[in-house]
């Protein structure tokens, strides 16, 4: 890679540098996602930002636009794939093609089997749980994003520029969290083992397939409940730091992996989660 004007190769920063390209995000209108679409709108991409909940993602691609970022929203449910399919399309057309694509939405309902001030959830045991969480966990973060990470895919082989996918995966596709509803821990390991697959099948076509695995953030997760102050001692005292993380701090992760920063990377599973995945303390 040499920068067009000079024949050198590009400088450190330079190589963040996203001006010009576009992106769209599954899940942007709260936590996380919301986090990838305006770190992607900073540096300078055309951003589309997608959400189950349109209106509330209309209103933060509003704020945005009144920050001078070209962004603009749109309703989708991932687990709804001829919609995937409409949402992308709209996308491109509007864009003229598609560079970077996050597969973030998910959701973690439902009890653990374990609660967070200590003891076993009559709830949440393999045996009483409900099994239409596990269905509806499933449909959103693993199928949900294998519809986002398809049509992603698919315009970015038309295009032939290549192009770089992002899933939000957990530090739960590698350790087991208790607290956490049990359908989470096998969805966000499929999503893991799908990243290393689309890297695979994709890295000949310059697509680079990348997984972001986050630990505790406060968001709107689990309706909220990280907000509560029992359920963050938890996750504050589950991580090496003691303490959960704001959703700024995965910008700049996100910014690299979106980026040609992270030319030579793919398949891989990005850990940031505080030391959380390494063993507690106590
Ligand atoms: P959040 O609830 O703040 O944001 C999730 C967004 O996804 C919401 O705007 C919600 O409306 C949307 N959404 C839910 N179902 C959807 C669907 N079917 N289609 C499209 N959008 C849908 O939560 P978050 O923490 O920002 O979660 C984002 C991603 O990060 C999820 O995949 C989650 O599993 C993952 N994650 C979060 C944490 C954490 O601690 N917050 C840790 C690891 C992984």
């Amino acid at each position: 890679m040499t920068d067009a004007g000079t024949g050198q190769p590009p400088k450190a920063l330079e190589q963040f540098d996203i001006a010009g390209r576009s992106a769209l995000v599954t899940g942007a209108a709260s936590g996380i996602g919301l986090a990838y679409a305006e770190a992607m709108a900073e540096a300078g991409a055309r951003v589309t930002l997608t959400d189950v909940d349109g209106a509330s993602a209309e209103r933060e691609a509003a704020r945005l636009r009144a920050q001078g970022y070209e962004v603009r929203a749109d309703e989708l449910d991932v687990s709804d794939r001829a919609r995937t399919t409409q949402v992308f399309d709209a996308h491109e057309a509007a864009y003229g093609g598609l560079d970077i694509a996050f597969a973030n939405a998910g959701l973690g309902i439902g009890p653990g089997f374990w609660k967070p001030e200590g003891g076993r959830d009559p709830q949440g045991q393999i045996d009483t749980y409900d099994p239409a969480i596990w269905d509806r966990i499933i449909a959103i973060n693993l199928t949900g994003a294998y519809n986002t990470m398809r049509d992603a895919a698919r315009l970015m082989k038309k295009s032939g520029n290549g192009g770089s996918i992002i899933a939000t995966s957990s530090n739960a596709a590698v350790i087991c969290e208790p607290i956490v509803p049990m359908p989470y821990m096998p969805s966000k390991a499929g999503v893991s083992h799908l990243v290393r697959h689309l890297a695979l099948e994709l890295g000949a076509y310059q697509i680079r397939v990348n997984a972001i695995l986050p630990g505790p953030f406060v968001t709107n997760i689990a309706d909220g409940s990280l907000k509560d102050p029992v359920v963050r001692k938890a996750w504050d005292d589950a991580t090496l730091m003691g303490r959960i993380a704001e959703t700024y701090q995965i910008k700049p992760l996100a910014l690299f992996l979106a980026s040609d920063a992270s030319s030579y990377v793919t398949g891989a599973q990005m850990m940031i989660d505080g030391g959380m995945s390494l063993g507690r303390l106590g």
